[in-house]
């Protein structure tokens, strides 16, 4: 018998595939089975369309059938089989589809679609057997044809005899080897966890003689084994059910059944799409943040499946990094199959969809936020952070997105807050969004620089994560309203009139701030009388754009280039401390230096910086001590 060459480019093309377009080799079995059930659903379609076809749902499954002593793996379809053209034209070139063909043939309607539309699929056969011998018998045909390959050789064709329509693709599974153990491929155990792995969701089902156990009759303790066949798939998707027969429970198990997490969702989403893009998913916002979230091993992605199939274990062109906590599946008719399943990342289809996805989340989100703000916020102490990252990425690019989404502790409501709960409360008289950082709640209370704004009866923002003032500068506005930091210089407070100095003061003071200057140097940009203070002697405040609490962020990275903030130390004149300095200046220099030293260390310390020199700052405090 003459052995036909495969077609053109095949041979360099079958090389390539089997060596690189497929990292899995487990994954033939998946595109075998998906034949097969696309070689069933022609003939169910046919059957639809043409009276002369009985159609009997039982008569149509794939079985799967593994024998160990010949290495031989079996899949069996009772589906539409090929002519010997057929096995020509569709096994003989690579890159060719036989359900692209059928498609235009047929004029499919939409909905009731072939998946695989530019098959190299088969071939990965070759992934695990030395020889694949496809034999089949195509509705309305007397013949039944055998074809038979061992890889790049090429293939022969010849008449066979079979009973029933359909194909079976006979594997004759490769010998074990250093770089793989082919024999998994002829266990049942792995065969079915395989099989529930990818094609779970074929809507036939796929069969399998499994080893079962039984009382021996008359026995109470012995047991005997005997085979049994079972439909190892579970064929209905939750995501393709119809939202009113699912209860809570259904997606809560669907969630642990997928190891999406140990913990109940904290919220669920079912959607069907049919617009532009078909497509159901069903996704998962967890309530505990994995333990490995904030690892390099964490990877996102969503599970992406063609109608039924899985073709991606964690698409991660589906989710943007902000989003990266959503777990769930995709199903989509719509995608077109190129060469290797694998790599979708360019397809048009797929970008619409996690589009649509992004959209979804934050709308969900957002009535989270109004519906049930109790479950918002265990959300937002998980992924909050990731949110704002989200905003300070990418130049500020997803800032839109994502603005109303993020929240603060409030001065006032002593609670996390939104922005939009913020400004819808602002006072007519309110220039900007006020914020305060710092490492704690508990801490920024206690700064100096809140006082003012605080007298004033304006609300404050606490910011206590180190992302927050970055996210912030990247935002710039909320709804027309700038930010402000309670530490910059100006604050944009009408002045009290008791604390407007006079010309006179101011002259009176120059001479004391400009020695106090000469004293830090460097250290500050200036030292001035204090608008904002009530209580406190002294504070740092900020001029330019870096602020005290990014230098302390900025500090902690590599390269960091010493960037500082600009830092101007505030006096308070109203306070006792005030008068010393003045009349440490008029009298005592030595003084002074002291004073003006100790009194910079102490706004530094609670600003939350380091001192310098901390046993110079101890010395200090005994030299007054005495
Ligand atoms: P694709 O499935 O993407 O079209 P494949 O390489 O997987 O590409 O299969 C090539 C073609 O071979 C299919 O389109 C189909 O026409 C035919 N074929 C493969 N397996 C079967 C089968 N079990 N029954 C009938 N036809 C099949
Ligand atoms: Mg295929």
């Amino acid at each position: 018998m003459e052995t036909k060459q495969f077609k053109a480019e095949s041979k360099r093309l079958l090389d390539l595939m089997i060596n690189s377009i497929y990292t899995h080799r487990e994954i033939f079995l998946r595109e075998l089975i998906s034949n097969s059930s696309d070689a069933i659903d022609k003939i169910y379609y046919k059957a639809l369309t043409d009276d002369s076809i009985t159609f009997n749902k039982e008569d149509y499954y794939i079985k799967i059938i593994p024998n160990k002593e010949e290495r031989i793996l079996e899949i069996r379809d009772t589906g539409i089989g090929m002519t010997k053209e057929e096995l020509e034209e569709n096994l003989g070139v690579i890159a060719k589809s036989g359900s692209l063909n059928f498609k235009k043939e047929e004029k499919i309607e939409d909905g009731h679609d072939i998946i695989g539309q530019f098959g190299v699929g088969f071939y990965s056969a070759f992934l695990v057997a030395d020889t694949v011998t496809v034999i089949s018998k195509a509705l309305e045909s007397d013949t039944a044809y055998k074809w038979e390959s061992k890889g790049k050789e090429g293939y022969t064709i010849e008449p066979c005899s079979k009973d029933s329509v359909g194909t079976t693709i006979i594997l004759k599974i490769k010998e074990k080897s250093e770089e793989e153990d082919y024999d998994k491929y002829l266990d049942e155990i792995t065969l079915k966890s395989i099989i529930k792995k990818y094609s779970d969701f074929i809507r036939y089902p796929i069969k399998m003689n499994m080893k079962n156990r039984k009382l021996k009759e008359g026995s109470k303790d012995e047991y005997e084994e005997f085979i049994e066949e079972k439909v190892v798939n579970s064929r209905v998707p939750i995501w393709k059910k119809n939202k009113n027969e699912l209860k809570e429970e259904d997606y809560i198990n669907f969630y642990h059944d997928k190891h999406y997490g140990f913990d109940n969702p904290v919220k669920y989403i079912h959607t069907s799409v049919d617009g532009a893009v078909c497509y159901n998913a069903i996704l998962y916002i967890p309530e505990n943040v994995p333990f490995d979230f904030y690892t390099k091993e964490y990877e996102k992605g969503l599970e992406l499946y063609s109608n039924g199939v899985m073709i991606m274990n964690k698409c991660k062109e589906l989710l943007p990094d902000y989003f990266s906590f959503v777990k769930g599946i995709v199903d989509s008719e719509d995608l077109s199959l190129n060469i290797s399943r694998e790599v979708l990342q360019h397809d048009r289809q797929l970008r619409l969809i996690a589009k649509n996805i992004k959209n979804k989340v934050k709308n969900e989100l957002k009535t989270l936020i109004k519906k049930d703000r109790e479950k918002y916020e265990i959300f937002y102490k998980a992924f909050g952070r990731q949110l704002k990252y989200g905003i300070y990425e990418n130049y500020g690019q997803e800032k839109e997105t994502l603005q109303d989404l993020i929240m603060f502790y409030s001065s006032k409501e002593k609670k996390l807050v939104t922005l939009d709960e913020y400004v819808s409360r602002m006072r007519e008289d309110q220039k900007y969004i006020y914020y305060a950082s710092g490492e704690s709640v508990d801490r920024i209370e206690k700064l100096p620089q809140t006082e003012m704004v605080l007298d004033k009866g304006y609300e404050i923002l606490y910011f206590t994560e180190d992302v927050d003032e970055f996210a912030i500068k990247m935002l710039m506005k909320y709804k027309e309203k700038e930010f402000k930091s309670v530490s910059s210089g100006d604050l944009g407070i009408e002045d009290d009139k008791s604390k407007e100095e006079s010309k006179e003061e101011i002259e009176a003071n120059k001479e004391l701030f400009e020695e106090m200057k000469n004293i830090l140097k460097d250290k500050v940009k200036e030292v001035k009388a204090s608008k904002i203070l009530k209580k406190h002697p002294v504070c740092l405040t900020n001029e330019g754009e870096i602020s005290i609490e990014m230098e302390k962020v900025l500090k902690q990275m590599p390269n960091n280039n010493g960037v500082k903030a600009d830092k101007v130390l505030e006096i308070n004149t109203d306070h006792e401390v005030f008068k010393a300095l003045k009349n440490a200046c008029e009298n005592d220099k030595e003084k002074l230096s002291l004073y003006t030293n100790l009194l910079y260390n102490q706004a530094l310390l609670v600003e939350g910086l380091s001192i310098e020199d901390p046993v110079e700052f101890t010395n200090d405090i005994c030299k007054i001590m005495k």
